[in-house]
């Protein structure tokens, strides 16, 4: 049994790692600030566990951590609050910057000071997970891989943000030999992810009758995991990794994003047919993203490798899996459809 501090519970992965980590035993505290994005419905089901407990507090607010960490005295802290989606940094940096940038710095902060006070056995055992993403190398070409030695070129605001946490992260455990481990993750996707994303997008969208957007032709590709994958992969890090390194997460599922659509399109056809024609026929083709990083595909060999890490999840039963999720859950996206985002294209940077 472990304390885990989880940054970010309410959220899309936060959430999902959250259950996993009540449904298995260990005492969670979820320390969010609860944005747009962060919703409690998505931890409800553990709400009630005593295992489980909720702190409502901003990761920028370093007192608030410290806080945290001196009443719940945590064995990990895995930190994943941030703001999480490209676009919206496309419309407003100046967000990702304080939270993601100045807030990752207030977490590493309230741990360097609280853990040399810890007693010997959680000083030694302690780990800080920092969750990054793949975002900061960059794009590719239609050849190749980002390992974990690949240049750190973030294009977007999100990514930059991200990228500097992440050396933010690198920078604490060289200075304060704090006990840091960082994962780069992929796209990950499933249930209870946030609708402004590309695949709850198309769903929602097709469901409404509405344009399917997909950016420019459709031809960018993304390196996709389920999240139960990227969970997993996680705690195997969290259990195993090596102190100051970095692990890539991903599960070599590389798709297009206009083939991506297409699955889903046919799956909505399958499931929720439309009156008349197929869902493939609101596709409609519109302004690319500013920036858009052509093409990510991780190689996960180090954690393959090392830590003997493989997927679970078969991508057709995952995106199966997921569409029948949201088909099932419209009491979980219809009312932020009303209250928090309209389903309209964010991004163009106005
Ligand atoms: P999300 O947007 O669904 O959730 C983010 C959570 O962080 C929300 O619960 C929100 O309330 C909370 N939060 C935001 N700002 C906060 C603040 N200032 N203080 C406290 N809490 C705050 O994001 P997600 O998709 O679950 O991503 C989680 C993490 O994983 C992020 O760090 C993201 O960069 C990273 N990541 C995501 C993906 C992906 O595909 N979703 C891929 C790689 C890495």
């Amino acid at each position: 049994m472990t304390c885990v501090l989880v940054t970010g519970g309410c959220g899309f992965i936060g959430s999902t790692l959250v259950r996993r980590l009540v449904g298995d035993g260990h005492d969670v505290l979820n320390v969010d600030a609860l944005t747009y994005a962060g919703l409690p419905q998505n931890v409800a089901d553990v709400a009630g566990a005593s295992n489980y407990s909720f702190l409502e507090a901003d990761i920028r607010d370093g007192a608030a951590v410290a806080q945290a960490l001196e009443a719940f005295g945590p064995d990990a802290v895995m930190h994943l609050a941030a703001e999480s989606h490209v676009d919206r940094s496309i419309d407003d940096p100046m967000d990702f910057l304080s939270t993601n940038v100045l807030g990752t710095a207030a977490v590493l902060r309230a741990v360097e000071q609280w853990l040399p006070a810890q007693p010997v056995g959680r000083r030694d055992a302690f780990r800080l997970l920092h969750i990054s993403t793949d975002e900061v190398y960059g794009a590719l070409g239609a050849d190749g891989a980002f390992t974990e030695d690949s240049p750190v070129e973030p294009n977007s605001p999100y990514a930059a943000s991200k990228a500097a946490s992440d050396l933010m992260a690198r920078a604490w455990a060289r200075t304060w030999k704090l006990p840091v481990i960082v994962c780069r993750s992929s796209n990950n996707y499933g249930p209870r992810q946030f609708p402004e994303k590309l695949i709850p997008r198309t769903i929602i969208s097709a469901l409404h009758g509405r344009p399917i957007e997909v950016y420019a032709r459709g031809e960018n590709v993304r390196d996709w995991i389920h999240v139960e994958d990227n969970v997993d992969a996680l705690l195997r890090v969290l259990e195993r990794g090596a102190l100051g390194s970095v692990y890539n997460i991903g599960a070599g599922n590389e798709r297009r994003n206009i083939d991506l659509v297409r699955d889903i399109c046919g799956l909505l056809d399958e499931r929720a047919p439309r009156e008349t024609g197929a869902t493939a026929d609101l596709i409609a083709f519109v302004e690319d993203r500013p920036g858009h990083d052509f093409r990510y595909a991780i190689d996960n060999a180090r954690l393959a490798g090392e830590l003997d890490w493989q997927p679970s999840v078969a991508p057709a039963d995952g995106l199966r899996q997921t569409v029948d999720w949201y088909l099932a859950n419209r009491d979980w996206w219809a009312p932020l459809l009303d209250d928090v985002y309209d389903g309209g294209r964010l991004g163009l940077g106005g």
